[in-house]
């Protein structure tokens, strides 16, 4: 019975696998230098990159998808998400917990996860608050070939000061908080955190420094970067001040996530140490309908002008920047990828050129990720995540609310 059952598998699996995709790209966009090449052949072949040129020669026999007409570029990436969160109104996290069972919460994040990969996102990384490691169940499930999906980077539970993100709690209540963070306050709890997390699944790992009136010593966040980097994953730190932000920079994390009220001294500073900014710049609608999630950020008029002048300065200083949505609604009349791409109206207001956009939802990705060289380039070699758009993306990245196909690991998951 197994064996019949084996059988079919690979019979099923076959000749999706064996089959050479070759992709008449009209327009080849390079997202590293914002340039396009006319009239290529991307060959793709075992799920990977097997040539790309001009005259590249069409195999026969392989399937030959038509984008003569069209825009093709990488995949887009996201790097701070929260897959299973999503709030029909203003944020109170907690409520989001408490009232969810975790079947649910990984429910809604297939459901997401499926929606953002058919938009033309093709990696991103969910930064907790995802229920009892939610997110690490997705990603294996999607991993394993149960669903389609984007790749996906989990943290597992954030790692924070006594109390999670939550303010104001009675201590009658206890710390109920740690059914979605863990509470470490010294470098030895600190290690055992980030120690957990990658035991449970987690192949990523976020920090909360400055959520409280105590933070992170720079000590701490080193013992954090270093258990990290030993097992081969990066360190994210949600950080909204300079005072913890320097804390996170010297201690070695990889990112910096939120970074709202960052000086330029800091951003300096970020730029120095080669730390990427994940801004997570939120649309004014957006914040307005979250309100301040909890006392997490201050209001929304305070925020939506902070965010908008720290990206400005980022860019304008040179900070690496990765793009990362922090999408934790859910709106009637909008898919979660809807709501990432509202983003993209911010980045322009801010006078970002849409070549250094796409770089940021791309190539920047990869390399604050891991993945140079294996995924995040049209590239000999690189994973096949591909997509492609009827208009010019260079020219007006609102271009990319309209991907139109979709490959993700070689296999066609979408095409208009
Ligand atoms: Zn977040």
């Amino acid at each position: 019975m197994f064996r019949r059952l084996f059988m079919v598998i690979i019979l099923f699996a076959a000749p999706a696998m064996a089959q050479t995709t070759a992709i008449r790209a009209g327009n080849l966009i390079d997202p590293a230098t914002g340039t396009v090449a006319k009239n290529q052949i991307v060959l793709v072949k075992d799920g990977k990159i097997a040539e790309v040129g001009a005259n590249v020669k069409i195999p026969a026999g392989a399937q030959v998808i038509d984008l003569s007409n069209s825009w093709v570029l990488p995949g887009l990436m996201d790097a701070h998400t929260h897959l299973t969160l999503g709030a029909s109104g203003a944020l109170y996290l907690e409520s989001e917990y408490l009232k969810e069972s975790s079947a649910a919460r990984a429910l809604k994040g297939l459901r997401n996860a499926q929606d953002v990969l058919m938009a033309g996102f093709t990696a991103v990384k969910d930064v907790g608050n995802d229920a009892n490691y939610v997110a690490v169940d997705i990603r294996r499930a999607i991993e394993k070939g149960l669903f389609p999906g984007p790749t996906v980077l989990t943290t597992g539970k954030i790692i924070a000061p006594f109390g999670g993100q939550s303010h104001g709690i009675p201590p009658e209540l206890g710390p109920f908080w740690r059914f979605e963070y863990q509470d470490a306050d010294t470098v030895d709890e600190v290690r055992k955190a980030v120690r957990q997390n990658i035991y449970y699944g987690a192949n990523a790992i976020k920090l909360v420094a400055d959520n409280s009136p105590y933070f992170y010593t720079e000590e701490e966040i080193r013992a954090a970067a270093e258990e990290a980097h030993r097992a081969g994953i990066r360190v994210a730190v949600h950080v909204l001040a300079d005072a913890a932000a320097r804390n996170v920079i010297l201690g070695g994390a990889d990112s910096v996530e939120h970074g709202f009220e960052l000086s330029d001294d800091v951003l300096k500073l970020m730029k120095e140490k080669g730390t990427f900014l994940v801004g997570t710049d939120f649309p004014y609608e957006h914040l307005k309908i979250m309100g301040t999630a909890g006392g997490i950020i201050p209001p929304p008029e305070i925020t939506s002008k902070a965010i908008l002048d720290r990206l400005r300065r980022a860019h304008r200083i040179g900070v690496k920047m990765a793009f990362g949505s922090d999408v934790v609604l859910d709106l009637p009349g909008k898919t979660r990828a809807d709501m990432m791409l509202d983003y993209l109206a911010v980045w322009t207001e801010a006078g970002i050129p849409p070549a250094d956009i796409l770089k940021c939802m791309t190539t920047n990705v990869a390399e604050l990720f891991g993945w140079k060289g294996q995924r995040g380039t049209i590239t000999t070699g690189e994973a096949a995540d591909i997509i492609a758009t009827p208009a010019n993306p260079l020219e007006n990245i609102q271009a990319l609310r309209k991907v139109q196909f979709v490959l993700k690991d070689g296999r066609v998951v979408k095409k208009n």
